[in-house]
């Protein structure tokens, strides 16, 4: 268990590290409760109270991952089951939370239908795995498949750095390919993100010693966008220094209060810790008043 003397252990990955920059008080108050989480990859249902957008993602992103299933099996991908899978997921997501989406997620003069939500969200989920089949996955027929949704481990140092690639796969010139899906658009002005940069070396000390062969890419499956990086030595070096700082705040701050609230009205709606935290039960009074 943690005590107020700071964590068990808290490993890095981009999810923990991600939860740690949005909110530390949520970080805190996430491994305070179940330090005992070694790989630090959160696991929330869409049927949990998520938003309708992150159901979506969710969703759409098991039914692409079913898919390469069926891929690395070697059978046919297929259309059919990919949307009847989504089908069925979102329908249960609305039944299970029609609550929070009448009462947080409906506009105040509007009257909740659960029938028209369903269908909304279905359409949607639908719109990207279309864009999957039609203009994506052509683009990996010649391709050759390495793994997908796989837990893995690498260090830094002294610290334990996991990563879950959607795709990994060598394309026709031998690049080693890491591929993530995303159901929102892209941003032309971000930088290479954490994200990437994080299977970048972990696809370097794994897989491709030379930096130049590997690629990483986002695509966004509301508009079959590919966003390709390829890392450079300064970018992995930038991510060793967080990661080596993120890992000693962990392992030396200890009290609650040494991991600040940081509200925001979207993040303390889907908050697990609410109900422990002044800041955002305050910041959604205000709101709500
Ligand atoms: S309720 Fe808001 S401020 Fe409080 S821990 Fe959660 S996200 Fe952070």
């Amino acid at each position: 268990m943690a005590t107020e003397q700071g964590f068990d252990h808290v490993d890095w990955s981009y999810s923990t590290a991600r939860l740690y920059q949005s909110c530390p008080r949520r970080f805190y108050h996430r491994y305070a409760r179940s330090s005992n989480q070694s790989s630090g990859e959160e696991n929330q249902s869409e049927t949990n109270r998520s938003p309708p957008g992150a159901a979506i993602g969710s969703v759409v992103h098991d039914c692409i991952e079913a898919q390469i299933e069926r891929w690395r099996r070697g059978e046919r991908l297929s259309f059919q089951a990919a949307q009847t899978q989504a089908t069925d997921r979102l329908r249960a997501y609305v039944e299970a939370n029609e609550d929070l989406l009448a009462n947080e997620y409906t506009d105040d003069d509007a009257e909740f239908n659960p029938g028209d939500q369903k269908r909304s969200l279905i359409r949607t989920a639908h719109t990207h795995i279309e864009r999957f089949f039609q203009v994506i996955w052509p683009q990996f027929s010649s391709h050759t498949y390495i793994l997908h949704e796989a837990t893995r481990s690498f260090t830094v140092d002294k610290y334990t750095v996991w990563v879950r690639p959607d795709l990994c796969t060598r394309n026709k010139d031998g690049d080693f390919v890491v591929t993530d899906w995303k159901t929102t658009s892209s941003d032309p002005f971000s930088e290479p993100s954490v994200q990437l940069l994080t299977y970048a070396l972990w696809s370097h000390l794994e897989y491709e010693p030379e930096l130049d062969r590997i690629l990483v890419q986002l695509v966004h499956t509301s508009t079959g966008e590919f966003v390709r990086t390829r890392p450079d030595e300064d970018g992995l070096i930038e991510l060793k220094t967080r990661i080596r700082s993120d890992c000693h705040d962990w392992g030396t701050r200890c009290k609650e209060k040494d991991f600040r609230p940081n509200p925001a009205t979207d993040k303390c709606r889907s908050c697990e810790a609410l109900d422990r935290c002044e800041s955002g039960q305050s910041l959604l009074k205000t709101d709500d008043s």
